[in-house]
This record gives C-alpha cells, structure tokens and sequence, in this order.
C-alpha cells in the first residue's frame, strides 16, 4: 500500500517548541501576556496594520468585531454562500441573519453584482471571505461600501500572504479576522486574530474582549458593559511568535506546492486550480481542482479515487443554505453546483514533491481513462 498523504500538517520547528516551552516555564506572573503583546506587535508588522488583538479563534474575532459594529437582532449580513459555516455563527449568536448570495464560477468567492442586489434597510455590513486563499473583488465590495454606507469586514483567515493590488488580505476591510487553527497556514494549534486600522473600533472591541471592562477603566473587576472572553493564551502566543518569524517561508512553500500542482495539471483539459488574476497574488492556503462538467467526473468519483490511492481529500464547502439550520437557496447556482465536481488537494508545507506527483496522478488517470 502507497504510504497516505494527509491533506493538512502543520510545520512545526525547534523555533515552536523552544518558544513554547519557555512561555510554559517562565510566562507567568509579570511575563504572562509578553508573548501575547509581542505577537500581536508583529502581526500588525507583517499586514501593516495599526490595531491586532489576539484572540482563541476566528470565530472569536468575528464574533467581536460583529458586535463592536452594532450588529443585532434582526439585521442583515450579506456573505457568500459558499463558506465554512464559522462565518457566519457569529451572525446567527448575535440575533442577526446571514443573507447568501452567490459565488463567482471562477474565484469561488462572494459575486459583488448579487452582494449589491441583496442590499436591504436592515443590511448591516457585508463580509468578504477569501475563500482557500483566493482574493474577492474587493475593489467593486468597498465601492458598493462607500455607496450604501455599509461597512465591507473580511474573514481572511484562509488568506495569510494573499495580497490584492498591494493590500494584504485583511488590512482592506473595515476590520479583517485570521485563524491559526491546525490547518491553517500560521498555526498556533487554535487561535485567532481581529485588526483593523479604526482606533474608536478598536477601542470598542478591546473592551468587548476583555469581560466589558475598559482600558481606561482604573476600578478593579468593574465591567462596563457585558462582552465575551475570546482571548488567546501566552503559551499559543508563543508558537504564533515562532510561526510569524517563519511566516515568510511558510506562505511561499503554500505558492511553490500551488505552483507544482499547475505544473502537474495545467495541461489537462477540464482542470481549474486557484485563479491567480493580474494584480493578485495567492496565499495559497488551499491547493483546489475544480473539474469542467464535461469531464463528465464528480466529487463522489474524486473521493473514491483518492481513497483507493490512500491520499486525503477535502470535499468543497457545501452552500451553507443547503444546511438544516438555514432556508435552502438553490438559486445561487454556483454554490450549490460546484462542490459536486470539486475537491482540496492536499498541500501541507512538508509534502513531498513525490506526494504531490501521486495526488495530480489520481486526477490525471480520472480525467483521462474515466471514473
Ligand atoms: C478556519 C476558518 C474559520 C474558523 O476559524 P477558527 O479559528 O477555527 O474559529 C473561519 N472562517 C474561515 C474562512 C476559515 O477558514
């Protein structure tokens, strides 16, 4: 049997470990948050941010920064129907409703021309997702912003080292939240960021993510308000710190596995990896083959095929819509038609070349002798 390839791993180095266990040996008492603040310190240095808080999740983040800008019952958030569903959780903790709209059939990512469409009175803010690391037309959502007084956040936590005409992904929005989940491009095992360039948001959500309780605040144990608890430990901190003086390398072997994958499969017909437009550079956190309905393969083919070869693969985001909690919204046909012929590739830093020649065998073989 063919030794399996996982799909994800995290790079774990000397540099971690010997962070880790320093912050777990000495990181108390005085030194219990200077991981913490160091770590938020370069992250805004690499996204060229002016605020980043440190939190336990994306989810976390999002949930804070949701709330900093007043969404609340009954109001709208427009988002694509193509996500994770910890996109849009924090929508539906706060009382609001996540309104889906459709993808771009090329980008996968929220079609600003259905966002504009979906607009009501109760449209709170629209969230941008770059899902698997591809850019939204974030030009065209912050346009669509200005004109409506709508405030455009992304979820960039797929999107590490993806950059949008000079921008990194996250530093465009009105605020942006990472994740350092295991699978993520920067790990920290769990973990989350929020950062935005809005010193009065910021200043709402510092105090949000702190139980409510002000940092001007000189009252001990005295809230102001009622908040959250999303806060990240020194000990993650550290791994984060270790992760983001690598964090160079771990975005360009995401491209340079991205890049071997088109190498492989870029001459095979009905074959879409990540777009990579003009203007637009990759993160490339998820590797992704979308397959042309005329190869006359599906999801279900591609699963089993990868199975039989003892090769991990990751189905393609179900329209969330097509979930039990939310209304179905078939009408957003790319969403619901896409994850039937796609599949994640795997694409973990310490792949080997010979792993990623195996995976791009798989797809070879279904595309040229048929399921
Ligand atoms: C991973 C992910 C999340 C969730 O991150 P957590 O840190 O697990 O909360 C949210 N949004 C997107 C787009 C993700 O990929």
């Amino acid at each position: 049997m063919n030794e399996r390839i996982l799909y994800t791993k995290p790079s774990i180095t000397d540099l971690e470990v010997s962070y880790a266990t320093d912050a777990a040996a000495n990181g108390w008492g005085e030194r219990c948050y200077d991981y913490i603040v160091r770590f938020e310190g370069g992250f805004k240095e690499h996204l060229g941010v002016r605020y980043a808080i440190a939190t336990s999740s994306c989810t976390g983040a999002l949930h804070l920064g949701l709330a900093g800008l007043g969404v609340g019952p009954g109001d709208e958030v427009i988002m694509a129907d193509t996500n994770w569903i910890a996109s849009a959780a924090p929508i539906v903790h706060l009382g609001a409703n996540p309104v889906f709209v459709d993808i771009l059939p090329d980008s996968w990512c929220l079609d600003p021309e259905q966002v504009e469409a979906a607009i009501t009175p109760r449209t709170k803010a629209i969230l941008a997702v770059h899902l698997y690391g591809n850019l939204c037309e974030m030009d065209k959502l912050l346009a669509i912003g200005r004109t409506y007084g709508i405030p455009v956040v992304e979820d960039a936590a797929e999107a590490i080292g993806s950059v949008y005409h000079g921008n990194k992904a996250g530093s465009m929005g009105t605020f942006g939240t990472f994740s350092f989940h295991g699978t993520k491009t920067l790990t920290t095992g769990e973990g989350g960021m929020f950062v935005t360039n809005d010193s009065a948001l910021y200043e709402k959500v510092l105090t949000l993510s702190n139980h409510g309780r002000a940092a001007g605040q000189i009252k001990q144990f005295w809230p102001d308000m009622v908040g959250f608890k999303y806060k990240m430990s020194n000990i993650q901190a550290a791994i984060g710190c270790a992760q983001l003086e690598r964090i160079d390398d771990l975005i360009s072997r995401k491209r340079e596995i991205l890049s071997i994958y088109r190498s492989h499969l870029e001459g095979l017909s009905g074959v879409n990896l990540n777009p990579e437009p003009l203007g637009v550079t990759l993160g490339a956190w998820m590797p992704t083959a979308v397959l042309d309905p005329a190869t006359g393969i599906n999801r279900d083919d591609m699963l089993k095929a990868f199975r039989a070869q003892n090769i991990d693969a990751r189905v393609f985001f179900w329209p969330l819509s097509g979930l039990s909690p939310f209304e179905p919204k078939p009408s957003n046909k790319h969403a619901w038609d896409i994850p039937n012929r796609a599949i994640n590739l795997p694409s973990y830093h310490d792949i080997p070349t010979t792993a990623i020649a195996r995976v791009s065998a798989v797809l070879r073989n279904l595309i040229n002798h048929g399921a």
